[in-house]
């Protein structure tokens, strides 16, 4: 009897340890709080489901927040994710200098963090960057003006105006000075004159990368430089600036066989964009996968939360002003109406019907 008993109490023991395990294998599942700056721009809205597809699929939990470009917004979220418990912090800015507290209150916490897409500027507290190759972007916007213009062959002189992206995003000033330095020889030689006068980053700044602020620079430009004259470029950094700068110039007569439209340049290959290049009125975009930067931010995500170092090819380009972060960059592709088929449609990034 009592070897029974001893038995039973053996296997209830056994009973309730793996009861436990269990437990603690669900509740175990890491949880990955992921903050992105707005769903205003496809863009972002695919970089929120690649990522979270891919997290997902790999049994993390995940927490997907949007800041609709509103940085107290994205700080609350970011403190939520925090006090939810998460284990790694995934963070597009919408302001890179605005989270240094609210990150200090992860490192207190020992929460890792990546800073995607766009760097996290003034904190010691983030681990890796996974970006694109954010100076080349600005290099194939100018090169393609650059091409198109023939400024090799020693064209011109021709008309250019300048547009800059959202001066609290650190990106902005990566394209800027890597379209400069394929512009800028042309600026001094004579070849591109900008007539507004307006050369300056900090003049050029779109806030918020905001399509319809975009426009109406163009409206002011256009109606105090180009009333008797041209314009045959415009450097565009994203796509809904190219959006709002081509609605300006077609108010003004633009985009007809007696006044053709500029180049205009732009980013993301959002698919307003795709269709405009398609129909001839935006020139050139700069397509950046968003699947692959998911890859190689779960692949962070992986080595952070298991103790490895992650993969990175680039430590030396991002000073975030208090150290260099190691940054993993992918490459950018320029795409127009020659090459969107085979790299847009042929990757299965968008499906031929989308781009009707
Ligand atoms: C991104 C660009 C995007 C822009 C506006 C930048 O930080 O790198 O891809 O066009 O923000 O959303």
């Amino acid at each position: 009897m009592k070897k029974m008993l001893a038995l039973l109490l053996v296997l209830m023991m056994i009973f309730l340890l793996a009861a436990c395990g269990t437990s603690s294998n669900t509740t175990s599942k890491k949880k990955v709080g992921i903050a992105m700056p707005t769903k205003s721009s496809a863009r972002w809205i695919a970089d929120g489901d690649n990522i979270v597809k891919q997290l997902q699929a790999k049994g993390y939990e995940v927490d997907l927040q949007y800041g609709e470009d509103n940085v107290e917004n994205q700080i609350a979220q970011i403190e939520n994710m925090i006090t939810k418990g998460a284990n790694v912090l995934v963070i597009a800015s919408i302001d890179g200098d605005a989270l240094t507290d609210v990150l200090q209150k992860a490192k207190d916490k020992n929460i890792p963090v990546i800073s995607y897409d766009r760097l996290i500027k003034k904190t010691p507290n983030i681990d890796y960057y996974a970006t694109f190759d954010n100076f080349k972007v600005g290099v194939l916007q100018a090169s393609y003006i650059e091409q198109k213009l023939g400024l090799k062959e020693g064209k011109g002189p021709f008309n250019i105006e300048l547009f800059g992206g959202s001066p609290d995003d650190n990106n902005a000033f990566m394209f800027f000075d890597g379209a400069m330095s394929v512009l800028k020889p042309y600026i001094d030689s004579g070849k591109l004159v900008v007539k507004s006068g307006q050369m300056d980053m900090q003049v050029c700044a779109i806030l918020r990368w905001d399509g319809a602020t975009a426009q109406a620079r163009m409206d002011n430009l256009l109606s105090k430089d180009y009333t008797n004259s041209k314009l045959d470029a415009v450097l565009s950094p994203f796509d809904e600036i190219s959006i709002g700068v081509i609605s300006s110039l077609k108010a003004v007569g633009y985009g007809t066989p007696n006044q053709p439209m500029p180049i205009v340049t732009g980013q993301d290959a959002e698919i307003p964009s795709v269709k405009s290049i398609i129909k001839g009125e935006q020139a050139q975009t700069v397509f950046k996968d968003t699947r692959e930067l998911a890859k190689v931010t779960v692949a962070m995500v992986d080595a952070v939360l298991s103790g490895q170092q992650a993969e990175t090819n680039d430590t030396k380009t991002y000073n975030n002003g208090v150290k260099v972060v190691p940054s993993y960059l992918l490459t950018p592709v320029s795409v127009d109406k020659s090459n969107y088929s085979k790299i847009l449609i042929d990757s299965g990034y968008y499906t031929a019907d989308q781009l009707q």
